[in-house]
C-alpha cells in the first residue's frame, strides 16, 4: 500500500456489510451526534467559537444545568459560583467545556436508557470515560498535539457497542448471550455472529458523521495491528493511546462488558509508548481522581482500591491463560507450513521416524553403542540462550539422575561459547574453574560437546562421557559425529516439520476443526478397540437444514460463515475423549467413545438445541432462514462387520429426521 493510495476509507466496511448488521440506514442512524458533531466541529482556534459553543450548549437547557452542576461540584474546586456556561468557558477553558458537553450529550442520548439488557450501559459508559480520560493524561505525559482529541477518541473508542445495542440486528445484548459458547478474540466473535466487529461499525459511522479522520483510524485500529500501515506519528500515537487505555481499564476492572475476555495489546503500542518513562501508577491515581468526581455526577462507583487490587489479580489469571503472542504468530505460521505440505512425501521417505523423540532415542542409543561411551545426552538451549539443559539421556547403568542438570553459559566459559559460535566439538577438561563446576556438576573428569545443528542454527547439544569406565575421550571421535549431529539436526528438525505438517492434513481448512480424514482415522481404530473389547462406542451425523437455500438467498460467504460458527458451538460442546469434525460439505460428525446410544443420543439433542438458539440469533440477520440441524446418532452393535457399518445407520437416521420435518434427532436403535 503506498502512500498516495492509502485512505482511511479502505479500511473500513462497505455500506453492503453495515446493512447486514445495522437495521436502518446509516442516515437514520443516531440523531444525537448531531449536536456532538457540532461541538467537535468547534474549534477553539476560531475566535467565533466561543460564541457558537454557547450557543449551541444553551439551545439544551438541561444540558446546560447539568453542565453548570458539574463545573460547580466540588471537583472543579473553583470557589465563585459558576453561572453561565460563558462564566465556565473563561473559568475553565474552551476545551474542558467542549468535552464536558459531549460527555452530557453521549450520556443523555445513548447511554441514559432503561433495560434490563446483558449490555449494562452503566458499565459501558464508565468505560468509556476512563478510557477517555486515561487517553488525556497519556496524551498529556507523551507532548501529544492535542490532548482533547485524545480525550474525545477514548469517549468514542467503543461506540460501535452502543450501536449495535440499539441499532443492530442482533443487538449487543443478543452477542453477549451467546458469547460464552465461542471461542476467540472478542471481535472475531463479533464479526462471526454480529456480521462486524465493534471497531469496524464505530469507525464506519463516525466517518459517516465526518469525525476527524484520526478519531475514525483510532476506532477502527484500536484492536489491531497497525505496523504495516502508512500512517504518520499523531495517528500512530493515538491509536496507541486508546489500545494502552483501554487495556489498562481491562485490567482495572472497568471494562465495557462484564465478561471474562481480556482485549489484546499490540506490540506496536509498547513501541510508541515508553512504559518504562510513564509513572503508570500516578496516571492511574490521576485518571481515577479525575473519574470519581465524574462518577458521583452519574451516579455510579467505581471500584474501591480494594476492588482494583482483585481485579488486577484475576486480570493476571486471565492473561496467563491467553497467550497474546499466540494470536500475532498464528496466521504467520500457518502460512509457513502451508508450503511445507508439498515436501510432505519426502520427507517421510527420507526418515525411519517423524517422532522426534523417537529420533533422539534411537540416535543416542547407536552413538553410545558405536563409540562405546558411557553416557550420552542431548542439552537443549535454554531462552536466551544462557543455559543448555539436559533433556534426553541414553546410559548403560543409571548411575545419576541426570535430566534437568544445566550448564549455565557464561562470558567466561571460552571454550562452550566457542563450541556454540564455531558450530564445532568440544572436549571439557578440567583446565579451569568454569570446567571444572560444569564437570563436577556431572560427576565425570571429560565430556565431549557437540552442537546440534540445522541450517545454521544451533538446536542443542549433544553431550558424551564416560561417567563409569573413566576411559578418556578421543578428540578424533568428537569430529567424527559431527557428521552425526548434522543429520540429527535434519532429522529433528524434519519432525518438527512434520508435525506442523500433519496437524494441518487433519484439520478442515475453513473450519480449522478436525477433517474427514480425521474422522476415518479415529473411526477405523476405534471401531477396532470396540470389537475387540465389547465397549460402547457411537457416532452422529449432523446436517444443516436447508443449506443450499441459505446459499442462495444471502450467498457463499455468508454460508461460509454459518459454518464455521456450527464448527466452533460443535467443538466447544465435546469433551476431551469426544472427535468432531467435518464431515464434507455442510454435513459433520460426532465419534463418541464409549458412549451408548441414549447418551448419544442426548448429546445430540444438545447440540441441536444450542444450534436452535444460536438460529434465534442469527434469525435477525437472516431473517428468511431460521438456522436449524438434523441429526442421526447409531451406535455400535457388536456382530457389526465394518464401521461402514455404524456409519450407514446413523446416515440413515438423519435421512429419516430429515423425512419427518428437520431440526431433530433420530437414533438408529429405537427404529
Ligand atoms: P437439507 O435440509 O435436505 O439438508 O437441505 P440442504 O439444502 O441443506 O441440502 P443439500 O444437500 O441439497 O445442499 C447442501 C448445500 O450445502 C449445497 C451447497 O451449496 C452447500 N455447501 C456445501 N459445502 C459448502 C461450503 O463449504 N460453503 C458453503 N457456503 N456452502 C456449502
Ligand atoms: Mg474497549
Ligand atoms: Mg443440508
Amino acid at each position: 500500500m503506498s502512500q498516495h493510495h492509502f485512505t482511511v476509507a479502505s479500511l473500513l466496511p462497505s455500506s453492503e456489510q453495515i446493512r447486514q448488521a445495522i437495521r436502518p440506514n446509516v442516515s437514520q442512524l443516531p440523531s444525537l451526534p448531531v449536536v456532538a458533531i457540532k461541538l467537535l466541529k468547534l474549534t477553539r482556534d476560531d475566535m467565533s467559537s466561543t460564541g457558537d459553543l454557547v450557543r449551541l450548549i444553551e439551545t439544551d437547557p438541561a444540558i446546560t444545568a447539568k453542565i453548570l452542576r458539574i463545573v460547580n461540584s466540588a471537583a472543579y474546586g473553583i470557589s465563585q459560583k459558576i453561572v453561565s456556561i460563558k462564566h465556565a468557558i473563561v473559568l475553565l477553558g474552551f476545551a474542558v467545556i467542549r468535552s464536558l458537553a459531549m460527555d452530557v450529550v453521549l450520556y443523555d442520548q445513548m447511554i441514559h436508557r432503561r433495560g434490563h439488557q446483558s449490555f449494562n450501559r452503566v458499565n459501558f459508559w464508565q468505560h468509556c470515560l476512563t478510557v477517555a480520560t486515561l487517553c488525556r493524561s497519556l496524551a498529556k505525559r507523551l507532548d501529544y498535539p492535542d490532548s482533547e482529541e485524545a480525550y474525545i477518541a477514548g469517549l468514542l473508542h467503543d461506540i460501535g457497542k452502543i450501536i449495535t445495542e440499539t441499532y443492530g440486528r442482533v443487538t449487543y445484548s443478543d452477542f453477549l448471550g451467546q458469547v460464552d459458547n465461542q471461542e476467540g478474540l472478542l471481535i472475531d466473535i463479533e464479526q462471526k455472529l454480529i456480521g462486524l466487529s465493534h471497531n469496524d461499525i464505530g469507525a464506519y459511522v463516525c466517518q459517516q458523521w465526518g469525525l476527524p479522520e484520526n478519531v475514525v483510524l483510532a476506532l477502527k485500529l484500536h484492536h489491531h495491528r497497525f505496523a504495516k500501515l502508512p500512517l504518520n506519528m499523531q495517528q500512530q500515537q493515538l491509536i496507541a493511546m486508546v489500545s494502552l487505555a483501554d487495556f489498562i481499564s481491562w485490567l482495572l476492572g472497568v471494562g465495557s462488558v462484564h465478561i471474562a475476555r481480556n482485549s489484546i495489546l499490540q506490540p506496536e503500542v509498547e513501541t510508541l509508548i515508553p512504559l518504562k518513562d510513564i509513572n503508570l501508577q500516578e496516571l492511574i491515581g490521576a485518571a481515577n481522581d479525575e473519574i470519581k468526581d465524574i462518577s458521583e455526577f452519574y451516579n455510579f462507583a467505581l471500584p474501591t482500591p480494594e476492588q482494583f487490587k482483585e481485579n488486577l489479580l484475576l486480570a493476571n489469571i486471565q492473561l496467563s491463560r491467553f497467550n497474546t503472542n499466540y494470536y500475532y504468530l498464528h496466521g504467520e505460521l500457518q502460512t509457513k507450513v502451508k508450503h511445507l505440505t508439498q515436501i510432505k512425501k519426502s520427507l517421510e521417505e527420507v526418515h525411519r521416524s517423524l517422532d522426534p523423540q523417537e529420533v533422539l532415542a534411537m540416535t543416542m542409543s547407536s552413538v553410545r553403542q558405536d563409540f562405546g561411551f558411557d553416557r550420552v545426552y542431548f542439552m537443549g538451549i535454554e531462552s536466551g540462550q544462557r543455559s543448555l539443559k539436559v533433556l534426553n539421556v541414553s546410559v548403560t547403568e543409571r548411575r545419576t539422575a541426570m535430566r534437568g542438570l544445566e550448564i549455565k553459559i557464561r562470558p567466561e566459559s571460552a571454550i562452550i561459547l566457542e563450541c556454540l559460535r564455531g558450530r564445532r566439538p568440544a572436549l571439557i577438561k578440567e583446565s579451569n574453574l568454569v570446567e571444572k563446576e560444569i564437570l563436577s556438576c556431572f560427576e565425570v573428569r571429560e565430556m565431549g560437546m557437540i552442537p546440534v545443528v540445522c541450517h545454521n542454527t544451533i538446536i542443542g547439544v549433544l553431550g558424551v562421557d564416560n561417567a563409569v569406565s573413566a576411559r578418556p575421550i578421543d578428540q578424533d571421535d568428537l569430529n567424527t559425529l559431527t557428521i552425526i549431529t548434522s543429520e540429527l539436526g535434519l532429522a529433528l528438525e524434519n519432525a518438527r516439520r512434520f508435525h506442523e505438517i500433519e496437524a494441518l492434513v487433519y484439520h478442515d481448512a475453513l473450519t480449522g476443526i478436525h477433517n474427514r480424514a480425521y474422522l476415518n482415522k479415529v473411526l477405523s481404530e476405534s471401531f477396532r478397540r470396540a470389537s475387540a473389547k465389547q465397549i460402547n462406542l457411537a457416532v452422529g451425523m449432523v446436517d444443516v437444514d436447508f443449506f443450499k437455500k441459505f446459499n442462495d438467498t444471502y450467498g457463499h460467504l455468508h454460508g461460509d460463515s454459518v459454518l464455521k460458527l456450527l464448527a466452533s458451538t460443535m467443538k466447544k460442546f465435546s469433551r476431551p475423549t469426544d472427535h468432531v469434525g467435518r464431515y464434507g460439505g455442510e454435513e459433520f460428525m460426532f465419534i463418541l467413545e464409549e458412549a451408548s446410544a441414549q447418551e448419544a443420543y442426548s448429546f445430540g439433542e444438545r447440540l441441536r438445541k444450542e444450534v436452535e438458539k444460536l438460529g434465534q440469533l442469527l434469525v435477525k440477520r437472516f431473517p428468511e432462514r431460521a438456522l436449524t440441524i438434523s441429526l442421526g446418532v447409531a451406535s455400535f452393535r457388536p456382530g457389526m462387520q465394518s464401521i461402514g457399518e455404524l456409519i450407514k445407520k446413523a446416515d440413515e437416521a438423519l435421512y429419516r429426521a430429515k423425512g419427518t420435518g428437520r431440526n431433530r434427532t433420530v437414533s438408529a436403535d429405537w427404529c
